[in-house]
């Protein structure tokens, strides 16, 4: 019987060659494979493609591996959307190790998937200001955006973790620092990252954010794909 012997179709939003932007891992080469379909529905979603308007294709795992170890250096992320809804990401992040990659999820942490293998465990939990208020999905996604049981399991199910923050005023750093309080993350995990997708934004609100972490010891994050490639898809 062969190693993995059903392949599956996946929604995928795109497949792509990139820069990884965020992170502990920002600078890296990596190959991106974003799913379709989000729990979630953030005022910036800056995927809406995947969540409030979400499309993609139907690909089978063997289209997926085929076309990131044609493309790979090494490094995959799989993101979304939230890549944990998508029922085949356990068997393809097995199969990625299988192939010797090393493994991003970045996941708003607020579903778990049984056998999911990664190196990197990129939690991005939604603070307060995300909420789409005065939506259809305002209640929904205020109910489903804070899980800090899923996310301890996650920060354990993966060789490392990082937490990563939209941040947008002072309000949102008390939320932080409960994330901090609930999970017992490290404060040299917790990157905080200025909201915005323009350049002109992300340095205004980060020259502030910048001030923060002196004071506060987390640590600050460029959005690099920002200043390289600007808010497109497939970067
Ligand atoms: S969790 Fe991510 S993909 Fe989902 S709505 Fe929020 S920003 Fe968009």
């Amino acid at each position: 019987m062969p190693a993995f012997p059903t392949p599956s179709p996946m929604w995928i939003a795109e497949l792509f060659y990139s820069v990884q932007g965020e992170g502990l891992l920002a600078g890296v080469p990596s190959l991106f494979i974003r799913t379709s379909g989000c729990n979630l529905r953030c005022t910036w979603c800056d995927t809406p493609y995947t969540s409030w308007n979400a499309a993609g294709k139907h690909l089978t795992l063997d289209a997926v591996m085929d076309y990131t170890l044609a493309h790979s250096r090494g490094h995959v992320v799989l993101t979304g959307g939230e890549p944990l809804l998508a029922p085949e990401l356990p068997e393809l992040s097995r199969r990625l190790r299988a192939a010797a990659q090393h493994i991003t999820i970045e996941t708003a942490g607020t579903v778990w998937a049984e056998g999911v293998d990664c190196d990197l465990m990129s939690l991005s939990p939604k603070l307060r200001h995300a909420t789409p208020v005065g939506t259809e999905w305002e209640a929904r996604h205020e109910e489903l955006r804070r899980r800090p049981d899923v996310v301890r399991r996650l920060m354990h199910a993966a060789g490392e973790y990082q937490f990563k923050f939209v941040v947008r005023d002072e309000a949102d750093l008390a939320e932080v620092d409960e994330w901090v309080r609930d999970t017992g993350a490290g404060r040299g995990r917790v990157l905080l990252m200025p909201e915005g997708t323009t350049v002109e934004a992300m340095n205004e609100r980060g020259a502030w954010l910048g001030e923060v972490c002196k004071r506060t010891g987390y640590r600050f994050a460029p959005r690099l794909h920002i200043y390289l490639y600007g808010n497109r898809r497939g970067t």
